[in-house]
């Protein structure tokens, strides 16, 4: 049993309750058994936390990333979507299960570190020669201890077919079938504490065919799993659905099968007022990524619009090359910002950004009625943010603090009640070692180019 007193708590329940100088406490089964205001009168516990200077948040969610990425930080920084893949497309054509599980190890251990108890990945690139790049990820995030929702992903359309990536870099659209199949019947544990779970994600309308999208939402609904894609993300993919398909990627989605709320969007950036109300309508939910989308220059999303749709939203931190800092614990701030920047100061308050980045989140995975919000029943996974120093102390409300604030230090993030950072560190990894894994992985990359 674990528990923290004395702790501002946020618990980002349905009636934003809040209590200054509360409690939590977590059981042995890694579920929350109380919460409230002053302390618990379990001082006998196993481990009792003094929360004195602290905000407690439930943990965050990020709902998408590309997780290789890592080892191609710091390329084509000054590109557009389309310039930036066709950069790096041949640099990922060389990667392979000991790169991948090296970035990952790398990305994950950072996502703990800013927050982040549960992550997804959208991995789409499957070297032939590169051995098991989904197995390499998974055993890096499961060292870490965070819960993890891997995606396997696929492209299929290639140049010689009309589409953005290089030839050599895509599957046969079956083989990509099957082996998605496979990883589910491989991977996927759907018990409601799950820390694993897979989901389909064909990569996007420029890398994947129409089959290939028809069926791997069959595919999905067959198999009871939730299905992820890039959509709407620049006015280059807008361009290229007008111009093969004659329609917007939403109304592409949706002759597809892809709308619906067994489904989640990565970007949503160029959304008309009719695919907006789409998606309300489907429940299809939106993976905000506010810092991916400024990296690259290609717009801001109109979460507000979104919102009042009733679409959910999380955030993403989406793949470190094409957002360095990859902090998702600083998206909150970027997220809230972008809202304003499109809407005003009444777009987004500070309460709303930690929704999106928790409940939110969590709705985008279809976890939310386990994670996402610190309630008594559900998972223990939360983070217990340090807000006294000189960063963020004088700001008198501790969530404003949080988010407005530079990014904060993660004090302890617990999943399902076990510590993964305690103290500002990894428990159960070594920063430094991941950090020379990855820089190993990324001159292995590019030594190899030349
Ligand atoms: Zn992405």
């Amino acid at each position: 049993m674990i528990v923290i007193e004395n702790a501002t708590i946020a618990t980002v329940d349905a009636q934003g309750t809040e209590f200054s100088g509360g409690h939590v406490v977590i059981g042995d089964d890694g579920r929350i058994t109380a919460v409230g205001p002053g302390r618990s009168g379990l001082a006998e516990a196993a481990r009792v936390i003094d929360g004195t200077g602290h905000l407690v948040t439930p943990g965050l969610v990020n709902t998408h990333h590309h997780l290789y990425q890592w080892v191609t930080r710091g390329l084509a920084l000054n590109d557009t979507l389309f310039g930036w893949l066709t950069t790096l497309y041949p640099v990922w054509g060389r990667l392979d299960a000991e790169i991948v599980g090296a970035a990952a190890g790398a990305g994950v251990g950072w996502l703990a570190l800013s927050g982040c108890t549960t992550t997804m990945d959208h991995h789409y690139v499957f070297p032939r020669d590169g051995g098991d790049v989904l197995e390499a990820e998974i055993e890096a995030a499961r060292k870490i201890g965070v819960r993890f929702h891997p995606t396997r992903g696929s492209m299929d359309l290639s140049r010689k077919d009309g589409g953005l990536p290089p030839d050599h870099l895509v599957e046969e659209t079956d083989e990509a079938l099957a082996a998605t199949e496979a990883a589910i019947d491989r991977w996927h544990d759907p018990s409601p504490d799950s820390m694993l779970r897979i989901a389909v994600a064909p990569c996007s309308p420029f890398s994947v065919t129409t089959r290939l999208m028809e069926e791997a939402a069959l595919l999905a609904r067959r198999k009871g799993v939730r299905l992820h894609t890039h959509l709407a993300e620049t006015d280059d993919e807008e361009e290229f659905c007008r111009k093969q398909f004659d329609c917007t990627p939403v109304e592409y989605a949706e002759r597809v099968g892809w709308l619906g709320d067994d489904v989640w969007l990565a970007h949503g950036v160029h959304l008309d007022d009719a695919a907006i109300v789409r998606l309300g309508e489907t429940g299809t939910g939106v993976a905000h990524c506010p810092s991916s989308n400024a990296r690259l220059g290609a717009g801001m999303a109109r979460v507000r619009e979104l919102l009042d749709h009733g679409v959910p939203v999380g955030l993403g931190v989406d793949g470190s090359a094409s957002q360095e800092a990859s902090h998702l614990g600083a998206e909150l701030r970027q997220a809230l910002y972008t809202a304003r920047l499109r809407g005003g100061p009444k777009a987004m308050d500070a309460r709303e950004a930690l929704r999106l980045g928790t409940i939110g989140g969590a709705r985008c995975l279809g976890r939310q009625e386990h994670i996402g919000s610190i309630e008594v029943g559900k998972l223990g996974d939360l983070v217990m943010w340090r807000l006294d120093g000189l960063g963020h102390d004088g700001i008198d409300d501790k969530v404003a603090a949080l988010v407005f604030g530079p990014p904060a230090r993660v004090e302890l993030a617990l999943v399902g009640g076990e510590p993964v950072v305690e103290r500002g560190e990894l428990v159960n990894a070594d920063e430094e070692g991941l950090t020379r894994a990855a820089r190993r992985a990324h001159q292995r990359l590019l030594d190899a180019e030349r």
